[in-house]
């Protein structure tokens, strides 16, 4: 994502209501954050938070957290939801490196991972939103029956999270290397900004499904 520093950002960011400050302090106790029992999805690299804007209004009964990095990036989101505000999204600006801090055992019921940077080097494989060295960080908030979905149009790292899958203990449920041909798995299929440019142009999407195997 090209990132243009938006001045004024960081302090619109620290002054929102719909941004969640010091996310550390509500491990164990989202459902607080929400004030009631319903399942908690979170999307790592939301972007400008399209998606999950259309996943919450679609779906008033789940709570959606979205987790973003910059300001900049995250500010239109925010300005979204000023516009109208949906009581069950909510959002988090922190690097995923740290999101064990975050949740808690069994805490979170689905995990989105929508076109995640690539990080095309070797030597920065670990940083990438699918890795084995991830995956074994949401092992330990996702819910046992809990799944993580994930979609890219970038070939070379969908096939490299589908080799850490194994490695990190988790089992494939579901996987097309074609989304948009998928008429199953096209059911309910909420477009992202990044799959919307990018099928636009011809590229297909891959995802997959993934469980937890213990
Ligand atoms: N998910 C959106 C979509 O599909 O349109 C945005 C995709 S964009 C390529 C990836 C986003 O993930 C960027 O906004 C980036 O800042 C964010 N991101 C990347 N690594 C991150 C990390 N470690 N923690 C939080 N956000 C991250």
């Amino acid at each position: 994502m090209r990132l243009k520093n938006v001045p004024g950002s960081r302090e619109a960011i620290a002054d929102s209501v719909f941004v969640i400050h010091e996310p550390e302090t509500n491990k164990g106790a989202w459902q607080q954050v929400f004030g009631n029992d319903h399942e908690i999805h979170v999307e790592i690299g939301m972007g400008k938070g399209r998606f999950l804007y259309e996943m919450a209004s679609l779906h008033p009964d789940i709570n959606y957290i979205g987790i973003e990095k910059y300001s900049s990036v995250l500010l239109r989101a925010i300005q979204k939801m000023e516009e109208k505000e949906l009581p069950n999204l909510r959002f988090v600006r922190m690097d995923a490196e740290d999101i064990t801090e975050v949740f808690g055992r069994d805490e979170i019921d689905r995990i989105y991972l929508n076109f995640s940077d690539p990080w095309p080097k070797d030597r920065h494989a670990k940083r990438r939103l699918p890795s084995r060295q991830f995956l074994a960080r949401y092992d330990e908030f996702l819910k046992g029956n809990g799944v993580l979905e994930f979609k890219t149009d970038n070939r070379d790292l969908f096939d490299f999270a589908v080799e850490e899958v194994p490695e990190a203990g988790w089992k494939i449920k579901e996987c097309t290397y074609d989304l948009h041909h998928d008429d199953r798995l096209m059911q309910g299929n909420v477009m992202t900004e990044y799959e919307e440019k990018f099928s636009s142009i011809g590229n297909p999407i891959c995802k997959y499904i993934i469980y937890r195997q213990n």
